[in-house]
């Protein structure tokens, strides 16, 4: 993941260790900038320093570090990140979780039509979900997250997959899927254990498994948005015992995506930041729908904790147009200083990159210049 940093010319780490000469030739900083980035793979402690330095030198101000459930990946790698002078959050999935001896079976969704999402999943064989009705569910991953929050070098916790499958998938991947997703079809729908079939009659009355469609029953979605809110919020509350900040990758929206595509009520959840992911080619958008997300992102959250603008970078602008994988679109040069402007001029605190590893030589130019702009005036 990190041969990108090995080709990098010598030149460039020695312009590395002098910061302030580069941001006075290149003026003031503006838009606060994080990138989602994974690791350490092999990489030793001087090739992370470097490589951190480098994009701290380019810009960005932190990182949501995936590096597994380990603290003691988070302390080695939070500290080499800390010394290159970037705040460190660890990016770790939430309902989506691989098997796993503390994980029972059982403890897996189910979808409508009855199958588990341990066995068979939907889609793609790592989209094993957690029931989020199950109290060990919640134990696991307060236990988990408690661990790696304690860690002194990390500042935050940044979760992932804190939501259901997609019941329906971003248009931009119904192709890849060969899908038509017009409507929920039970396949995709989470979750009908006999737990949360249970507890959704007692609490209202309405057996959803007698229902003919459940996507017409307004409870029946409540109620799951509610059982992700909770689980985040009681998050929140042990995140913010240890004096941590814990903020989660989201759905755009969370109206207008979010809600209705993975069941994530996001302006409900007590978070420190929220990062919603508007990769605009996922939904054959242009980079005008970005500020239009992060428009309706702000508005929903009132304005009270600041909202950073997920960018989806195009590893091989030339072949966009070519290229059938819409894992492989996102944000060319040209588009992306004003994907940056739309998400700043609507509102978004800054901006997040997916990733560092996948911008070119000439995204990194469009970068310098455009969070060197001031675009709130
Ligand atoms: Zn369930």
């Amino acid at each position: 993941m990190m041969k990108i940093f090995l080709i990098i010319p010598i030149f460039l780490l020695f312009s590395c260790a002098s910061p302030k000469d580069e941001d006075s030739i290149k003026g003031q900083k503006y838009v606060t900038c994080y990138a989602w980035l994974g690791g350490p793979g092999n990489d030793s402690d001087l090739e992370l320093e470097e490589y951190f330095t480098d994009l701290k030198n380019k810009g960005i101000d932190g990182l949501m570090y995936n590096g597994g459930q380990d603290p003691a990946t988070y302390s080695r790698v939070g500290k080499i990140a800390k010394k290159a002078g970037l705040e460190f959050h660890s990016w770790i999935p939430t309902m989506m979780q691989r098997s796993n001896p503390a994980l029972q079976e059982e403890w897996y969704a189910v979808n409508g039509l009855g199958e588990s999402a341990y066995d068979k999943p939907a889609y793609v064989d790592y989209y094993k979900f957690l029931c989020p009705s199950h109290e060990e569910v919640y134990l696991f991953l307060e236990n988990m997250y408690s661990k790696v929050a304690d860690v002194p070098e990390v500042d935050g916790i940044h979760l992932d997959y804190i939501r259901f499958p997609d019941v329906i998938l971003a248009e931009g991947l119904w192709k890849k899927y060969g899908l038509v997703m017009d409507r929920e079809y039970p396949q995709y729908d989470y979750c009908y254990c006999d737990l949360c079939v249970g507890n959704f009659k007692d609490l209202t009355g309405i057996d959803i498994r007698a229902v003919e469609d459940p996507s017409q029953v307004p409870e029946w979605k409540q109620f799951r948005y509610d059982l992700i809110t909770n689980i985040v919020n009681r998050l929140v509350e042990v995140v913010h015992a240890r004096n941590k900040e814990i903020n989660a990758a989201v759905f755009p929206g969370p109206n207008s995506i979010a809600r209705k595509i993975v069941r994530q009520e996001w302006n409900k959840w007590n978070l420190d930041a929220f990062y919603p992911m508007n990769y605009n080619d996922f939904y054959l958008k242009d980079t005008k729908w970005i500020g239009e997300v992060c428009n309706e992102g702000v508005t929903a959250l009132n304005n009270r904790k600041p909202l950073y603008s997920g960018l989806f970078i195009c590893p091989n602008p030339e072949n966009k147009t070519d290229e059938p994988d819409p894992e492989n679109h996102g944000l060319t040069p040209e588009e992306l200083e004003d994907a940056i402007r739309e998400s700043v001029e609507n509102g978004a605190a800054g901006i997040c990159l997916f990733t560092p590893e996948r911008m070119t030589d000439a995204h990194w130019e469009v970068f310098a210049e455009a969070i060197r702009k001031d675009f709130t005036k």
